[in-house]
């Protein structure tokens, strides 16, 4: 008693012990997108920093660029950004949809995810899209389970 379960691996039980947290869903995020560091989508340049309102570090995510002086978050310049979910929500929808042996309906995610059909309809419209770009016609979980996707919890 007392000690906890560590639910099974790559579940979706698992994804939600191991990202219990908006912030800890950002980090992941920004581990994924910047791997060497945070990259200002505005302008390109590597030399940004938190930003910080009159000397205080703002809320965490929040960027500034020594270049160009924009501020931006993870999610800036992409499809997440105007959606307003939060980061939680589309890491376990990336996770439903990228999983799911047989693709996955907008109601059925919806149920997953806790949200509204039609919200669930947007990040499922635009990982297949962006799955037909890059990954594979399919974008079925055989392209993802036999690729040998980097580990982005080590
Ligand atoms: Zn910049």
């Amino acid at each position: 008693m007392g000690k906890k379960r560590v639910p099974r691996l790559n579940s979706l039980e698992w994804l939600d012990w191991r990202f219990p947290t908006e912030d800890s869903a950002r980090q992941l995020f920004e581990r994924l997108v910047w791997p060497d560091g945070p990259h200002c989508p505005h302008c390109g340049s590597a030399e940004a920093w938190r930003f910080r309102d009159k000397g205080r570090i703002s809320r965490p995510g929040l960027y500034e660029c020594g270049n160009c002086a924009g501020q931006f978050t993870v999610t800036t310049k992409t499809p997440m950004h105007a959606t307003k979910l939060p980061l939680k929500v589309w890491l376990r929808a990336i996770y439903l949809i990228l999983f799911s042996s047989k693709g996955v309906s907008s109601v059925i995610l919806g149920q997953q995810l806790g949200v509204r059909q039609s919200t669930a309809g947007v990040p499922k419209n635009l990982l297949a899209r962006c799955c037909r770009m890059t990954i594979s016609p399919s974008c079925g979980a055989t392209a993802s389970r036999s690729s040998n996707i980097p580990d982005p919890c080590r």
